[in-house]
């Protein structure tokens, strides 16, 4: 029975220290010239990619960095949208890109993903920059949200090595990255991947010393999931019905938090968790991007 205060991982102090040191670093780098710039590109008017876009850009702000969103209508053409990350990949003032996904329809975002220079792709999602994940060459960029969940675990001073991670989700954004990282040298975790195909779930997690849930099901994990004294990482973000809540929904992850906190020995919250990491890293790559890019 573990539910205090001390089995929760505390996202937002975290993410708070992570942007503290992406702040040092952009002083170091204003004060030798550099300015370190991330242009978001957003495509349409997807209410949640606009919030996502907001607080990059303001956090962009708030670091003296310089933060551009590019808004374009959902009727751009791929072409166009192409040959403004062309224009972007030549401009020097700009180390990091970002193309907000999900695009429209009719554009392919891998075609879109594979224009952006790797070396400015802070979302790390160009095959460069998956590549040097999975070989481990350390000058990549990893995609945030799993960089952010090492960050916290390694914060929180959990034992990786030798020990058994359990990912469920295999999407490129999340889940595949996850396990890279997590069985990279240094790391060392043993790693298992779970996804919708998955025969019997639970006797997987259930053998977990750290259990990472990257689904995008409400709640879906349940205690009897999970083992005693295991360490669960919600990364999930689903919006359920509520009625007490003004907007009639509230943000939940894939865990069933409740029930989980007395079983495990360290949990993220939803919200305050993951969520919270996923800026802090997108600046803290952005900042490196600058470093390397003007070395
Ligand atoms: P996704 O692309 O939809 O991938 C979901 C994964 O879960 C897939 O691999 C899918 O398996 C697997 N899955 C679905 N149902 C399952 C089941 N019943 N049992 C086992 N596996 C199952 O989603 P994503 O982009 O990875 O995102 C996952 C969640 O994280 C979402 O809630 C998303 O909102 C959230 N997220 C949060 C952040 C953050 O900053 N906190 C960032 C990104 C995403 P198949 O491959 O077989 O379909």
């Amino acid at each position: 029975m573990l539910a205090d205060q001390d089995s929760l991982i505390d996202g937002t102090k975290l993410a708070a220290r992570v942007t503290a040191e992406a702040a040092k670093k952009v002083a170091e780098l204003k004060a030798r010239g550099v300015t370190p710039g991330l242009t978001v590109v957003l495509v349409g008017d997807d209410p949640a990619s606009a919030v996502y876009v907001g607080s990059k850009e303001r956090t962009c702000i708030e670091l003296g960095m310089n933060g551009e969103t590019i808004r374009k209508p959902a009727t751009i053409s791929q072409d166009e949208l192409v040959a403004i990350v062309d224009r972007l990949n030549a401009d020097p003032a700009v180390h990091g890109i970002l193309v907000q996904m999900p695009l429209p329809k009719h554009i392919d975002p891998d075609t879109v993903v594979r224009r952006i220079r790797p070396d400015k792709d802070v979302d790390g999602f160009h095959p460069v920059n998956v590549g040097k994940l999975s070989i481990g060459e350390k000058d990549g960029f990893v995609p945030c949200t799993p960089a952010g969940v090492l960050y916290m675990l390694q914060a929180s001073d959990v034992k990786t090595v030798g020990a058994h991670c359990v990912v469920i989700g295999r999407s490129n954004i999340v889940g595949k990255p996850m396990a890279s990282l997590m069985v990279q040298a240094g790391v060392d975790s043993t790693v298992t991947i779970c996804h919708s195909r998955t025969r019997d779930l639970a006797e997987h997690t259930r053998r977990a010393d750290i259990l990472i849930a990257a689904v995008g099901k409400a709640q879906m994990v349940t205690a009897d999931m999970v083992k005693p004294g295991a360490v669960v990482i919600d990364v999930g973000m689903n919006r359920i019905p509520d009625a007490t809540k003004k907007s009639g929904t509230r943000l939940v992850g894939d865990v069933a938090f409740d029930e989980v906190r007395e079983v495990a020995s360290l949990i993220t919250p939803v919200p305050g968790g993951v969520g919270k990491m996923t800026i802090a890293m997108l600046m803290s790559n952005t900042v490196r991007a600058a470093a390397q890019q003007t070395r």
